[in-house]
């Protein structure tokens, strides 16, 4: 690991706040060092008070935000001197201390400090470092990890075996301080390092030399074990995606019990080389690499050994029933372990590994199923260069309890905003990067679904995936190429659903297009092409998701967009009109079929929607030429003819969609519901 530290750091590093700010960023830079929340930083400043008397405080980074991007406001600022008397202390509950640490914050608007505060404000250095970096983690985690620690890394660390964060570990980290003084920073048994200095430069160097020196002895180590060998030629089966399409569904169903997740699927050489080998996996089974893991990952994997067999494979009830027996066993652990107060979390693995298939995450959307994804690989890093050198190790099952149903630690999740309404519910859109399409996608996502967007050319999908990804501010659209006529391109769509999100909840049947001509100009090809697409296009994307739908077993939503052509026809209009018929038809009849699996299907309606929109484009010198009117005038002359006087927009259909995808639409199925501004004649009978 290389230092980041600038070679000349700029003037603002002055100002002690953002000097610990921009180093923080630093050490958050580096994965390796910690994840998402992981790692603590601080420093001590003398400033004056509200009174211009001189006092120190300690900025300490505020429970729950990341290392990686943090800004001034997420530290907190800590009378020290106050802080400090806690070292006269012998014991201190943790409700105790997070109450008495509240009120040492001299800034109301301050975030509740770590729950490692009191382990920075001990130690009398002034700049600290706290990370769960990996290389010291895969030293640390071993049988002999403090005969490893003082063989590699020197005799200037401090060896602090095993306790949970809190009182009891600070002021043992300070006492073993306070004995050696000349030490540069501690390592703690099965959870970190810490390092400090004068200043945060020193402190930041520490951290490098001291991971670094870690990483060159694992590398050695590595070599010698030859994994980077096995990691190349980790391939998945060849049969992976046939089994998964098997298995995704049931999965999903059985982990969504309380509510719905997203299931993704990782393949990397890595996570291979991992998952083939029965020694790792053994030892995956001891537990995790840093207990902070634990809030994102659960304590333990779910392992199916046999689910890389050629023959006698896994079968999906098998699975279903592994998954039901992961729960009863953290039920009981639950129930071993548990405080008064103590209430069971999701009680299904957060982490599953299959030998030649790959690894599954869970989360309530796909930033959240990566975000485990990404500590795993770490954690996979960290177990695999500890049997590189020795037998890995991790803290046991009482002491795993005691921080993963921590309440200091569960606050880090009480954090999170709350969910809009169709948050956990995986869509996928034909059509998408029309006016329509993509009115629907956008509100779709600002409701919280996630989306797996479709149309035919890949700029525009992937483009307007980014442009959702960037409105949500979180990974939720997935843009893939996708020919409603062709049923191989609708396989693979769905295909990747089922590695990104895990499934389909409901589907938007939108793709369309439109041919202008009255019946007896009407060439065959025209005809052919509307009922291609307009009828059985959706008859191949309905069909493909109600399978799905079904095998999932969780209900679903089917939202077809017709047209008010279907009850009120317009000439010259005919190959549309009754391509639109057989898809309001064909939506009927699906409501009919599957409402004993709790999936509804209903049928919006709109008429005249022009904003955006490719379709009208083709269509519009046509269709004004058909009502006598200059093309200018067509879009006044669809708004004059309704009863509201009033355009259709995109984001009227959107609504529309939003609504009866969601639970507000519960009780409907089999439903035509018309956006139209009211039109007389279309009014559905
Ligand atoms: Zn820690």
């Amino acid at each position: 690991m290389r230092s980041r530290w600038p070679t000349r750091p700029p003037s603002t590093w002055q100002n002690s706040l953002d000097a610990l700010v921009a180093r923080s960023r630093l050490i958050g830079e580096e994965e390796s060092l910690g994840l998402f929340g992981g790692g603590n930083t601080s420093t001590k400043r003398e400033v004056p008070d509200l009174l211009g008397q001189p006092q120190v405080i300690l900025w300490v980074k505020g429970s729950g935000s990341n290392l990686k991007g943090c800004e001034a406001r997420h530290f907190s600022p800590l009378r020290l001197e106050v802080v400090r008397r806690l070292t006269g202390r012998t014991h201190m509950s943790d409700e105790e201390m997070v109450a008495f640490l509240e009120r040492c914050v001299v800034d109301p608007k301050a975030p509740r400090p770590s729950v490692e505060t009191l382990l920075h404000a001990f130690l009398p250095e002034r700049d600290v470092d706290h990370t769960h970096a990996d290389a010291i983690l895969s030293l640390a985690n071993t049988d002999r990890g403090e005969a490893l620690v003082r063989q590699v890394l020197g005799k200037h660390l401090l060896w602090i075996p095993y306790l949970q964060p809190g009182f009891a570990l600070s002021k043992r980290v300070f006492e073993a301080y306070r004995r050696q003084p000349s030490a540069q920073g501690a390592v703690l048994q099965k959870h970190g390092l810490i390092t400090w200095g004068p200043d945060g430069h020193t402190s930041y160097l520490r951290t490098i030399r001291y991971v670094s020196m870690a990483e060159r002895f694992l590398a050695r180590q590595r070599r010698r074990a030859r994994w980077t060998v096995r990691a190349q030629a980790a391939q998945p089966r060849a049969d992976a995606t046939e089994r998964l399409r098997h298995w995704v569904p049931v999965i999903r169903r059985v982990v969504s019990r309380q509510r719905k997740v997203c299931v993704t699927c990782w393949q990397t050489p890595e996570i291979l080389a991992f998952v083939n080998t029965p020694r790792l996996l053994n030892a995956a089974r001891l537990g995790p690499a840093t207990p902070d893991h634990m809030l994102r990952t659960k304590r333990l994997p779910l392992i199916i050994e046999r689910a890389g067999r050629s023959s006698g494979a896994v079968s999906a009830d098998a699975l279903a029933r592994a998954l039901e027996r992961y729960a009863a066993s953290h039920e009981r652990y639950f129930l071993k372990y548990r405080r008064p107060g103590d209430v069971l979390q999701d009680p299904f693995p957060r982490v599953i590994l299959l030998p030649e298939i790959g690894m599954l995450t869970t989360g309530h959307d796909l930033t959240q199923a990566a975000m485990v994804a990404t500590i795993y690989r770490h954690a996979m890093t960290i177990i695999r260069d500890a049997e590189s050198v020795e037998r890995y190790t991790s803290v046991s099952e009482r002491q795993a309890f005691g921080v993963e149903y921590w309440p200091l630690e569960l606050y880090k999740l009480s954090l999170a905003p709350p969910e809009a309404e169709l948050s956990r519910e995986v869509g996928l859109l034909t059509g998408a990067a029309g006016g329509i399409g993509r009115g629907i996608a956008e509100l779709l996502i600002d409701r919280g679904a996630s989306l797996v967007v479709t149309d035919l050319r890949r700029r525009d999908v992937e483009a307007l995936a980014e442009a959702l990804n960037r409105r949500a501010g979180r990974r939720r659209a997935l843009g893939v190429v996708m020919d409603v006529t062709d049923e191989r391109s609708i396989e693979r769509a769905c295909d990747a659903a089922l590695r990104t999100f895990g499934g389909i909840d409901f589907l938007v049947s939108n793709a369309g297009i439109a041919t202008v001509a009255s019946i007896d100009r009407l060439r065959r090809i025209e005809w052919e092409r509307s009922l291609a697409v307009n009828a059985t296009g959706h008859f191949l994307v309905a069909k493909a998701v109600v399978r799905w739908l079904r095998a999932q077993r969780l209900g679903g939503s089917l939202v077809f967009i017709s047209s008010k052509n279907v009850t009120a026809p317009g000439k010259d209009f005919g190959a549309y009109s009754a391509a639109k018929a057989a898809e309001t038809q064909l939506a009927r009849v699906l409501a009919i079929e599957n409402g004993e699996f709790n999936i509804r299907v209903n049928i919006v309606n709109p008429d005249g929607v022009f904003e955006g929109s490719g379709l009208w484009k083709s269509i519009a010198t046509e269709r004004a030429r058909t009502y006598r009117l200059p093309p200018s005038e067509l879009a006044t002359f669809y708004q004059q003819r309704n009863l509201l006087k009033t355009r259709v927009m995109p984001s009227d259909v959107a609504e529309a969609v939003c609504f009866l995808i969601s639970r507000r639409a519960a009780k409907t199925t089999g439903c035509l519901l018309t956006v139209d501004g009211g039109l007389r004649e279309a009014f559905p009978r």
